[in-house]
Formats: C-alpha cells, structure tokens, sequence
C-alpha cells in the first residue's frame, strides 16, 4: 500500500480527484482536496494514479 497527500499550497480546488478516486479523496467545505484513508488500498491504486494525473493543479503526490 502506499501514501497519497495533496498540497493544499498547490490545490486550487477542483475536485477532479474525489470525482475519480471517491474512496481515497473528498472535498471540503470550501471545495479544496483531501485524502480520507491513510494508506491507499492496492485496489484504489489504479484510480489514484489517474487523479495525480489528472489534477491539473500537480497537487497530489502518490510515493511508490
Ligand atoms: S484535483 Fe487537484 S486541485 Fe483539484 S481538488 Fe483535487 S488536489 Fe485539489
């Protein structure tokens, strides 16, 4: 498993990483991303790697 993070310095909020990975992120009240699990789960990988992709802000981080 493995750690994902957002910086919340670089998240301009989108919310395109809780519409494609909904089990791993969620928005705020303001609409700015968050990770809610602290380790991302093998079957989730697959969906958080597109939402690094997809964040347009390079706000989310995923170490491997
Ligand atoms: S997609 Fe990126 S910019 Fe948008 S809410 Fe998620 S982390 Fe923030």
């Amino acid at each position: 498993m493995a750690r994902a993070t957002i910086d919340g310095s670089r998240c301009q909020g989108h919310g395109r990483c809780a519409l494609i990975a909904p089990d791993v992120f969620d928005v705020d009240d303001l609409g700015m991303g968050r990770v809610v699990v602290d380790e991302v789960p093998d079957g989730e990988l697959p969906d958080v790697r597109a939402a690094v992709l997809s964040c347009p802000e390079s706000a989310i981080a995923l170490p491997e």
